[in-house]
């Protein structure tokens, strides 16, 4: 990144909650599971699957924490109702992992109980690595319970091809991403193509032992190596995905799907929208870079 869209990039959080809403709305399906429920049928219009996010993180209060649980019991009802084609995605610490893993544990189970009542689907998302034994511990006994849930494993993590060989011998449907969360060097790869090379060496130890895989990356270097992955080891389009963020490289997405890859749209919705975008635009210097001009009126 050029010093001068770090700059950008730092400045965000001073630009407008209305100037962010303006750029930002690409990345969010808007406030509403109404709203959520028109986007799914969209990218299922244009031949992707969709995972639905509600908005949230780190909550600290149980209460809450059981709000979120009944609120993505109401998106899997709703995509039962609505025939979309859609999935879960929830994240621990929305639902108490940073209070206590029992309530975490038992709100997910709820969550993921409900799924399986309505033949759907829940993927744990991956946080930081404070979270990452907790999470994996949770998905461990719901899989073996429940079995359809799936998780993450981040790339970047050096204990990721570890994490692949204690995977459960059976079922197993992994999300493999580069991971979004800066972590401290001894944990994690830090390199750009070290990164990138233990992506394409967990994806083979996934494919390898027969998981169904979600290859979750906007990285055409991966995509093309994925591709290569997936001919070597004659993978049917039924045994893996490709996954990819609401309203980032639509070119990439609607290039994979011609080429009769299945891809899946994380799709995130609510009213917790600003945090995601900035993290989202934090990542985007181009997009920042508009956001900014728009704020100095120029835009
Ligand atoms: C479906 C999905 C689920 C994910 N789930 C998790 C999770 O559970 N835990 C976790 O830690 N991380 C998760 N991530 C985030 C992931 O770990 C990466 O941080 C993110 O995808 C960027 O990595 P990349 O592979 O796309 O490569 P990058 O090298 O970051 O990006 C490749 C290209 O895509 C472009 N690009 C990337 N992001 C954007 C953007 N926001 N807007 C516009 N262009 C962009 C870049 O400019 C670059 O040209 C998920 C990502 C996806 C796609």
């Amino acid at each position: 990144m050029s010093v001068f869209n770090r700059l950008l990039v730092t400045g965000l959080p001073l630009v407008p909650k209305a100037v962010v809403h303006r750029f930002a709305k690409r990345y969010v399906a808007g406030e509403t599971l109404e709203h959520a429920v028109a986007t799914v049928r969209e990218l299922n219009g244009l031949g992707a699957m969709a995972t639905l996010d509600v908005l949230g993180e780190e909550v600290s209060e149980a209460e809450r924490a059981r709000e979120f649980t009944e609120e993505c019991v109401r998106v899997l009802e709703a995509i039962d109702r609505e025939g979309v084609d859609s999935n879960l995605s929830i994240k621990p610490t929305m639902f108490g992992l940073e209070i206590d893993e029992g309530l975490c544990h038992e709100n997910v189970e709820r969550i993921v109980g409900r799924a399986k009542e309505l033949g759907n689907f829940v993927r744990i998302d991956m946080e930081d690595a404070t979270t990452t034994d907790a999470t994996l511990r949770i998905y461990r006994d719901l899989h073996a319970r429940y079995g359809n849930v799936g998780c993450v494993l981040q790339a970047y993590m050096r204990r990721t091809l570890d994490d692949v060989g204690a995977l459960p011998a059976e079922d197993v449907n992994v999300r493999l991403c580069k991971g979004i969360y800066i972590e401290p060097r001894p944990i994690a790869w830090k390199g750009y193509e070290t990164v990138r090379h233990n992506y394409v060496a967990a994806l083979e130890k996934l494919i390898a032992r027969g998981v169904y895989v979600a290859i979750a990356t906007h990285d055409e270097y991966l995509a093309c190596a994925a591709e290569a992955l997936i001919d070597r080891y004659g993978l049917a389009p039924d045994r893996y995905e490709f996954q990819m963020l609401l309203g980032v490289d639509e070119e990439l997405r609607d290039l994979l799907i011609a080429r009769g890859h299945r891809m899946r749209i994380y799709t995130p919705y609510g009213r917790e929208w600003y945090a995601y975008s900035m993290r989202r635009l934090r990542e985007n210097p181009e997009i920042a870079g508009h956001v900014a001009r728009a704020a100095l009126g120029r835009g």
